[in-house]
């Protein structure tokens, strides 16, 4: 074999490993088989590591829940939404936000906050050091509800068990409630914002930052000490992160 034949060969080699390595099998570099791996089960024997299968458990959770999100017909809202808009983001996230529910743009895109106040959370996000894709981001709701009223409490009570299964996968480090609808939820509370923002709270054992919505954030955008308040929120939340 000719040497420039050898180096094209060694040079696909190499590229068809980074690949394999990208897909994150480790194993298909530098592991020799070595006889007690005869003993091994399949899994484990060609690399599938616990945190790999682990996170295969984790994707087909997902999907599994948010297939049941878009067929979901629990309660009347599902009459009224072009789609349900499950949320997103890093589903390994150690920060999220939750809101109240999707508004028009949200229905009709089928993803959170993508209007004019999701805008605005991402100039939030971005302020606060991360990308929006670093976090995830959903609602209590997950259909819009006609005219965007507000959710009644039999719709939240139907739509919980979606976000509690979603922080229940993703157990962030921190979550932040927007507005009222996801505070009392989380919280628990009937307190008013006023009251509750700038202290944290406590989900099970996760603390939850309620702060004003960005819709809120929206209608009042010359309100300069909203924006301060929404900010110093933000500020604590940044640094119990660089806490722990
Ligand atoms: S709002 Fe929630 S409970 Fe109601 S139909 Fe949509 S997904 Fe189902």
């Amino acid at each position: 074999m000719e040497e420039k034949e050898i180096i094209e060969k060694l040079e696909n080699l190499e590229n068809e490993l980074r690949f394999y390595q990208q897909l994150g099998a480790g194993f298909m570099v530098g592991r020799q088989k070595k006889p007690a791996d005869e003993e091994k089960p399949a899994g484990e024997l060609i690399g599938l590591e616990k945190e790999t299968e682990s996170q295969l458990f984790q994707a087909e959770e997902w999907e599994k829940l948010i297939r049941r999100i878009r067929d979901c017909r629990f309660c009347p809202l599902f009459q009224g939404r072009t789609q349900a808009v499950p949320g997103e983001g890093n589903c390994q996230a150690r920060l999220m936000f939750v809101g109240e529910a999707p508004g028009r743009d949200e229905d009709l895109h089928g993803r959170p906050f993508v209007g004019r106040a999701g805008q605005l959370l991402t100039k939030i996000i971005e302020a606060m050091g991360f990308k929006r894709q670093d976090v995830y981001i959903t609602n209590v709701v997950k259909c819009r509800p006609p005219e965007n009223r507000t959710p009644r409490p039999d719709e939240v009570k139907a739509c919980s068990p979606y976000l509690l299964h979603q922080i229940e996968l993703i157990n962030p480090r921190v979550i932040v409630a927007l507005g009222k609808v996801a505070a009392e939820f989380l919280l628990q509370t009937n307190k008013s914002m006023s009251e509750l923002r700038g202290h944290f709270g406590q989900f099970k054992d996760i603390p939850v930052m309620p702060t004003f919505h960005p819709a809120y954030l929206v209608r009042n955008e010359g309100n300069r000490e909203i924006k301060r308040m929404v900010w110093e929120d933000m500020k604590k939340v940044v640094k119990l992160l660089e806490s722990s």
